[in-house]
């Protein structure tokens, strides 16, 4: 087993699952109406700012006050277009699912729920064999997210950023702090929310946990929404042990009882289950230092302040000409190769043999 802070300290009767990472995470489309300062945009640049440019350099920042946290270094070099619900598609997600067993899909962008044709593209992933959850903000999930239950949507994973308009204008770009845009923005997740939860979706609210003063948030969503809603809090990685020590005073203010540990073979997600005394379940999640054996050796950042994600697993792009890009890391967007050649490449097989042998390990 690997060493990290939050299993330190947990009895070893707490059973402990390993499942293999099979997921997608499918970068659906760019535009986003947040300005979050923290926002790593997949990895890719923000294509509002950068539509004209051919090929590098990219802005990191420009008139959409939005950013792409690891631009500066990681060599991006293609624009990310918005996907479309065509053949094109279709093959993308049939020779990476043939390649790699795959068969769960993370819809992210931008804001996944700003596309017009979402639900279509829900049900053309749900078609090709994969179960289909988007990563949302909140801010337009009410008028989309009917049509996308209907297409075969299974859950929605909200990221909540401030539970009110002054702990959400703090995140935001200096432009787009105003408490009244804040104030929309919030109410819009406060419906989508319940629309979610409405229509039967498996909802989640992800909460990023930086420090202590960020505790409130989560004792508030679990005050303000039902048990039906599940409650994730996620380190910070950029915040190291004060997010840790946060999480750990959470835990003791909730009086929470360690469950279950998920461990995913082949991903540095992995997830402790807690019981809470009035039988709710809080999820938290956390980054272990997991790296592609051969890919990472030679990487720059390979090292325990640098990397920050670990390899988490593969990401899907659309650039405008139509081609799909694989990639394995946002901080090396240049690792991205085109479908085709990905397939037979040395690095899918590299990520195989790494779920297999992560499996092994882990259920050892
Ligand atoms: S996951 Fe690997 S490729 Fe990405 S930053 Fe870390 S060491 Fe580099």
């Amino acid at each position: 087993m690997f060493q990290h802070r939050a299993l330190q300290g947990l009895s070893s009767a707490v059973p402990v699952r390993v499942s293999t990472d099979r997921t997608l995470r499918i970068k659906v489309i760019d535009s986003c109406g947040m300005t979050c300062t923290f926002c790593h945009n997949e990895g890719t640049l923000v294509s509002a700012d950068n539509h004209a440019r051919p090929a590098g350099p990219f802005t990191p920042a420009g008139r959409s006050g939005r950013v792409s946290i690891y631009l500066a270094t990681n060599g991006a070099r293609f624009v990310a277009a918005p996907i479309r619900a065509d053949d094109s598609f279709r093959s993308a997600l049939e020779r990476l699912r043939d390649a790699l067993d795959l068969d769960e899909a993370h819809l992210t962008g931008g804001e996944p729920t700003l596309h017009p044709e979402l639900a279509r593209i829900v049900a053309l992933t749900g078609n090709t064999g994969f179960a289909v959850s988007v990563t949302s903000n909140g801010e337009n999930g009410e008028r989309i997210l009917p049509g996308c239950v209907q297409a075969g949507l299974q859950r929605v994973n909200f990221s909540v950023f401030g539970t009110d308009p002054e702990e959400l204008a703090q995140v935001q770009n200096a432009k787009f702090r105003r408490a009244s845009l804040a104030a929309a923005k919030i109410e819009a997740l406060n419906t989508s929310l319940r629309v979610s939860l409405d229509l039967g979706l498996r909802t989640c609210a992800n909460v990023v946990l930086p420090d202590r003063t960020h505790i409130p948030r989560v004792h508030q969503l679990l005050e303000t929404y039902s048990p039906r809603l599940s409650v994730r809090v996620l380190s910070s990685l950029a915040d190291g042990d004060a997010s840790l020590d946060a999480i750990d005073t959470l835990l003791d203010e909730l009086g929470a009882e360690p469950e279950e540990v998920h461990l995913i073979a082949g991903s540095s997600g992995f997830r402790i289950a807690y019981r809470l005394p009035n039988g709710r379940r809080l999820m938290v999640k956390h980054i272990r230092p997991l790296r592609l054996p051969s890919t990472c050796t030679g990487c720059r950042f390979n090292n325990d302040v640098d990397c920050q994600e670990g390899y988490y697993g593969l990401r899907l792009y659309r650039d405008p000409a139509s081609a799909f890009h694989v990639g394995v890391c946002i901080q090396r967007m240049d690792l991205c190769l085109p479908v085709e050649e990905f397939v037979g490449s040395g690095l899918c097989d590299e990520i195989k043999k790494l779920r297999e042998q992560e499996f092994h390990d882990l259920t050892a």
